[in-house]
């Protein structure tokens, strides 16, 4: 278990919480980048004996006045057998206790936002009941997904169904919890949408605005911190590539002009840091 780290954006409070860990294949992750590029970056400590790397599950909570947003919700504690063991190998599920430590119960959180409907990014958007059944997690939240990516979700094919599981967000629609936005959609004040296609057609990151300071959830923008400094890093997980070298690029300058806090999903807790340019090299500095 790790601890909450804690930031300022203006007028929000934003807690940076883990729901674990687990381990992807390096070459995935980087793509075509040779592993004699990426292995250095990683470091061998990092590497296991099958070549996977790990990746942070780091989940944001955004509070401001009555507002309590929890973007992203992590692999959850659904998962079971090949899912568990092969796809997605780890140790997580811990959403909920980093939620406790925060003063949070799932009755508090007013929103939930979710960058793209892949198992690791929305597992804990339901839970199992006592009985067994799958039921929303937060009760009394919206749950807010751009419309494409949960048709995305919705019509898999052979590439994409291994990580789109009904669970994850079928009792939230069937409960009327879930809300289908388009681009640019508020989801509490001051927080919205940031589309950023590439990884899925759909994926949105979050962009939060307060008082002259920018922050932005990046999902699976980047699965990395070196993929922020170097946008042609695109791992191979993304549907759409060459979509994504337009959208970093993109990203990077208003990163960097706006200084905005950045906060990555899959990089080692918490995965918070900004980028900076000097002499045309950037570099991700943690925070
Ligand atoms: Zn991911």
């Amino acid at each position: 278990m790790t601890s909450a780290r804690h930031y300022t954006i203006g007028e929000f409070e934003i807690s940076v919480i883990s729901d674990g860990e687990f381990r992807l294949d390096g070459g995935a992750v980087f793509g075509i980048i040779p592993r004699i590029m990426w292995e250095p970056v990683v470091g061998q400590e990092n590497i296991d004996e099958h070549y996977r790397i790990p990746m942070g599950l780091n989940c944001m909570v955004v509070r401001r006045n009555n507002d309590v947003l929890v973007v992203d919700t992590g692999i959850g504690a659904k998962l079971s057998g090949i899912h568990r063991e092969r796809t997605f190998p780890g140790e997580y599920g811990h959403l909920l206790e980093e939620l406790h430590a925060l003063g949070i119960e799932r009755g508090d959180v007013t929103a939930v936002a979710n960058t793209h409907l892949h198992a690791d990014h929305c597992g804990w958007n339901t839970m199992h009941d006592r009985d067994g059944s799958v039921i929303p997690t937060f009760p009394n939240a919206r749950y807010f997904v751009q419309r494409g990516e949960y048709e995305a979700a919705t019509h898999t094919n052979e590439r994409t169904r291994g990580t789109y599981f009904a669970e994850n967000f079928e009792p939230v629609k069937a409960a009327g919890l879930l809300d289908l936005v388009e681009g640019e959609t508020e989801i509490i004040s001051g927080a919205r949408f940031l589309p950023t296609p590439g990884h899925t057609a759909d994926h949105a990151s979050i962009l939060l605005q307060s008082n002259g300071e920018t922050g932005i959830y990046t999902g699976d923008l980047v699965h990395h911190a070196v993929q922020a400094e170097r946008p042609v890093w695109i791992a191979a997980f993304d549907v759409l590539p060459l979509v994504t070298l337009e959208t970093k690029k993109t990203f990077v300058e208003r990163a960097i002009r706006e200084r905005a806090l950045l906060i990555s999903v899959h990089s080692a807790f918490p995965g918070v840091g900004r980028l900076t340019e000097q002499g045309g090299k950037r570099t991700f500095v943690p925070e």
